[in-house]
């Protein structure tokens, strides 16, 4: 008798930069540094450039950016208004700490959908 065997699709995943955590590749966000310089978030990650992923909490995000690791990791300085527009979409869209997963879930499905 053959089994139908429901075969798991391939997730995709990243690793945070600053809590090193695996996650699937839409539970985080993707932070590009453009061939301008510019830093951009990229929702789809399609973005052409350097790219690290962070955590879609405000806490990742934040100390990637007090500990520079989000500078380390895409060899680039950020400047006080690029690290004010980052905090400023973590504060927006982000949820804080790990509470809000669900919420931050959706979030990312509308985006990409
Ligand atoms: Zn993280």
């Amino acid at each position: 008798m053959p089994v139908t065997q429901k075969r798991p699709k391939h997730v995709p995943e990243r690793t945070c930069i600053v809590c090193r955590q695996k996650r699937p590749k839409w539970e985080l966000v993707r932070i590009v540094r453009t061939p301008q310089g510019a830093l951009e978030i990229d929702n789809r990650g399609k973005k052409a450039g350097r790219g690290a992923y962070l955590c879609r909490t405000q806490d990742c995000f934040e100390s990637g950016l007090k500990r520079k690791r989000l500078e380390y990791a895409l060899k680039v300085e950020i400047g006080p208004e690029q690290r004010a527009g980052l905090l400023e979409y973590s504060k927006r869209f982000l949820t804080v700490g790990n509470g809000g997963e669900h919420r931050a879930e959706l979030h990312v499905k509308g985006a990409c959908e």
